[in-house]
């Protein structure tokens, strides 16, 4: 099967943002502030909405399952206090985990955590648990810069963070590496402040030795790894000079990559540096980069056409990429889909 491993709720009802607006703009006005009950989204529209966009393309391009969590840019964690978080991160968790009811055998949920800038990363725990415990969710999305593009919290490897990734460890969960919107006019939200992030955050593990503290984290890191597989030299040559590991021991056992890279170059780079057992299939379908693209009259997002079409790997290579690392970096998936008999 092809299992792919970051997908977004990006097409929602539009009742979802207009609570969201109203929610906004409750922080200002008190009074104008909605109940969640005000939020009112059908089965009948929830299946729409997912049936006519994400699962028709699944068909279309060939993938079976995907992994699926609230729209990323929407988290928005800069916006108002924990509060205003964890009434939004609960609304859009229950949507994904309906979604997932709907569709069992094609959406499985991650679930965006109530981060707040400033606020102790502790208290996203009892919503991580509930999404796990009762949603059947099998990851979680930690955004490493909760401020949207001004980088206040302390870097990835800080013990600040510790509180989440010994849950994760409890759990056997992973966690994709993803911001937010950018609000710093500096950074592009999709096209400069994600793969900021990405990279960001591989560079914060190499010069820290956080997963000696936690030899079984897994992170996640998409869109191809930011700049890191294209300038691996670097940081090979990087981590030799701070007397760090060998990165395949340093950092490999704990850090993965997805294939949300647009184009083929790319993808054969990707596969060519960064070990298979490293690359989980991902497109990131229904998201930052809609369109056609004329050279080669396929969807940008149509990754798996790179993945079939990269010259350095084989059938297992595919195997891998496409079902076999999912299984491993989510267990809770694996487990899901032996229970169904997959
Ligand atoms: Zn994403």
């Amino acid at each position: 099967m092809i299992i792919d491993v970051h997908g977004h709720y990006t097409t929602a009802p539009k009742q979802l943002e207009e609570w969201r607006n109203r929610q906004i703009a409750g922080i200002k006005d008190p009074a104008a502030k909605p109940k969640t009950s005000e939020l009112k989204i059908s089965d009948d529209e929830l299946r729409d909405s997912i049936e006519s966009n994400q699962l028709r393309l699944m068909k279309e391009r060939g993938s079976d399952l995907t992994i699926f969590s609230p729209r990323a840019s929407f988290m928005a964690h800069h916006i108002g206090d924990f509060e205003v978080s964890s009434t939004w991160a609960g609304i859009c968790n229950e949507l994904c985990y309906r979604v997932s009811k709907l569709f069992p055998d094609h959406f499985i949920g991650v679930a965006m955590l109530p981060q707040s800038p400033g606020v102790d990363p502790k208290t996203c725990i009892p919503e991580l648990e509930k999404c796990v415990k009762e949603y059947g969710f099998v990851g979680i999305n930690l955004n490493p810069d909760p401020s949207g593009g001004h980088w206040t919290s302390p870097p990835l490897t800080d013990r600040h963070w510790y509180p989440i990734y010994e849950k994760m460890v409890e759990l056997d969960i992973p966690a994709m590496i993803h911001v937010s919107t950018s609000c710093n006019a500096c950074f592009h939200t999709t096209g400069a402040h994600y793969l900021n992030a990405d990279t960001t955050a591989f560079m914060q593990c190499l010069t820290a030795d956080l997963f000696k503290d936690f030899p079984t984290l897994r992170f996640l890191i998409p869109h191809g790894g930011g700049a890191v597989p294209y300038h691996w030299g670097r940081f090979r040559g990087l981590a030799q000079e701070l007397k760090k590991p060998l990165l395949k021991d340093h950092l490999l056992k704990n850090i993965f990559f997805d294939t949300c890279v647009y184009h083929q170059p790319g993808i054969n780079l990707l596969t060519d540096v960064i070990p298979v057992d490293n690359i989980l299939f991902a497109s990131e379908m229904i998201g930052a980069v809609r369109g056609i693209d004329p050279e080669t009259g396929f969807n940008y997002d149509d990754t798996k056409r790179y993945i079939e079409a990269a010259p350095t790997l084989s059938a297992k290579d595919r195997y891998k990429i496409y079902e076999g690392n999912a299984r491993r970096v989510f267990p809770r998936l694996d487990a899901a889909l032996k229970a169904r008999g997959k």
